[in-house]
């Protein structure tokens, strides 16, 4: 075996043999010798694996081997984490990162993370200040809460409430809730983790009033739990407790009531279309004890978990010793800052948050955006049936389950490739463009691109299919 592969291995060029092409010098100069090299030695060592198992009968000279390395080098020079086109439609795209940040919470951002900054200072005081007042004073002011507190993320927010109010107590919840949220989330688990116990009640469908009224326990029970059904609705035959009767009934009891709002949405959506979804102020209003919800679903903020509510119960969260490990960073605070400053004027929100602005954006207006696609792919005569269609996507995120909003797409059917291998190359390419497959065609949906993005596209398409 061998010998017989013995001349195709003899035949591997030398790494300086190949460092010493001109277009690799050139490469070197505009990266690094260290890239390069590093690409070169990648590239040979997997060719002597092959030549070795037998899946080569032709050591490549090396011109041949130049394509290969070019793209091991520029694959190394892009980060990991990096931005994408999202054409899915998917406004909240859990795997996209979810909400896309204001300018304004980008720019707050960068400066607080290039900068030393008044994070723990008191500038007035000369001295130790504390971490998020600012935040939490524009919290309390949007929603008419009496404190807030912020955290890493939702989940975060909930183990520490949980830990911080009902250890060792238990926590009823409606059969109905019991929620997962992409994966690892599960309430029944956070609540197990936060050391409280779990005491489900009704049946998946039904859950009455008088369900929480009998599991109660004057010794046991830490308080009554409502979980947003934020990623599925449970139709037909079916009945919930509304927030009020519940807090009629943790009142008449001196029991807390939580509620785990999911998305947030800081004001009523119902402009765009969205009914569904709660406006956080009115569970504020409506007598919620405690109420959290996530910082990048529907408010469009930075990853953060927000906790609102009575003085009571939130201020000692904010000595607890799980505080430490799940504050925010500062540099998700100062977006959360900028964010929430956006919305002391709803005209200015839905006009400065991409979410908003995204959710709100009119069928026209997208119809438009997918046309200009449309027409530049058609115009540039590249080998791709274009054409654009009305569809229906989704807001994502674990926000709004069972409603779609209406958009529109740019359809692709590509003439000397499948449909498959076109979301490949888009999808592998650089930028890495996404869609969806629906009916053997490539859909990317104009609602959640930007305009700016459709040269950007019509670049990679016209690489993709050249
Ligand atoms: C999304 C969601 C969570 C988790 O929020 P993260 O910010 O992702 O941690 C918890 N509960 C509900 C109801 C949710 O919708």
């Amino acid at each position: 075996m061998l010998t017989e592969q013995s001349p195709l291995l003899r035949a591997i060029p030398k790494v300086d043999q190949m460092l010493a092409l001109p277009e690799l010098a050139r490469l070197a100069e505009e990266t690094s010798l260290f890239a390069v090299t590093a690409a070169v030695r990648w590239i040979l060592d997997g060719l002597r694996g092959k030549i070795l198992s037998g899946q080569c009968s032709h050591t490549p000279n090396p011109i041949e081997l130049l394509p290969l390395i070019e793209e091991a080098v520029r694959q190394r020079q892009q980060m990991g984490l990096r931005p994408v086109i999202n054409g899915t439609g998917v406004i909240l795209h859990t795997n996209l990162g979810r909400a896309r940040l204001s300018e304004e919470a980008a720019k707050a951002a960068i400066e607080v993370a290039c900068s030393y900054s008044t994070l723990e200072y008191d500038l007035k005081q000369g001295r130790r200040g504390k971490r998020a007042v600012h935040v939490e004073h524009l919290l309390t002011r949007l929603t008419g809460a009496e404190d807030a507190l912020v955290v890493n993320n939702n989940a975060a927010a909930l183990l520490l409430l949980l830990s911080s109010m009902t250890a060792g107590r238990q926590v009823i919840i409606s059969r109905g809730e019991l929620v997962e949220i992409g994966g690892s989330f599960r309430i029944p688990d956070i609540l197990k983790q936060s050391g409280s116990i779990l005491t489900e009640v009704g049946t998946t469908n039904k859950t009455r009033l008088q369900d929480y009224q009998d599991a109660i326990d004057p010794q046991e029970t830490g308080a009554l739990l409502k979980v947003h059904t934020s990623n599925y609705q449970i139709v037909g035959f079916t009945q919930q407790v509304t927030l009020e009767e519940l807090v009629a009934l943790g009142q008449k009891h001196h029991l807390p009531v939580i509620q785990d709002l999911g998305s947030g949405a800081l004001f009523s959506l119902a402009s765009c279309g969205i009914r569904e979804e709660p406006a956080v102020a009115q569970s504020i209003q409506a007598g919620a004890d405690v109420v959290t919800f996530s910082g990048d679903k529907l408010l469009g903020g930075p990853q953060a978990g927000i906790i609102l509510g009575k003085k009571a119960y939130v201020s000692p969260m904010k000595q607890h010793p799980l505080m430490r490990a799940l504050r925010l960073d500062k540099m998700n605070l100062a977006a959360l800052e900028a964010t929430l400053r956006l919305y002391r004027d709803p005209r200015e929100a839905f006009v400065r948050i991409p979410t908003l602005q995204m959710l709100g954006c009119d069928l026209s207006t997208v119809q438009a955006r997918a046309d200009a696609l449309t027409r530049s792919i058609t115009a540039a005569g590249l080998p791709c049936l274009a054409q654009t269609v009305e569809e229906h996507s989704q807001v994502g995120g674990g926000s709004v389950p069972n409603q779609m909003l209406p958009t529109a797409a740019t359809a692709l059917r590509p003439q000397n490739l499948s449909v498959t291998e076109l979301e490949h190359r888009l999808r592998t390419g650089d930028p890495p463009v996404l869609g969806r497959i629906t009916k053997g065609r490539l859909l990317l949906d104009a609602r959640t691109l930007e305009d700016r993005e459709l040269p950007v596209i019509l670049d990679c398409l016209a690489h993709c299919l050249g």
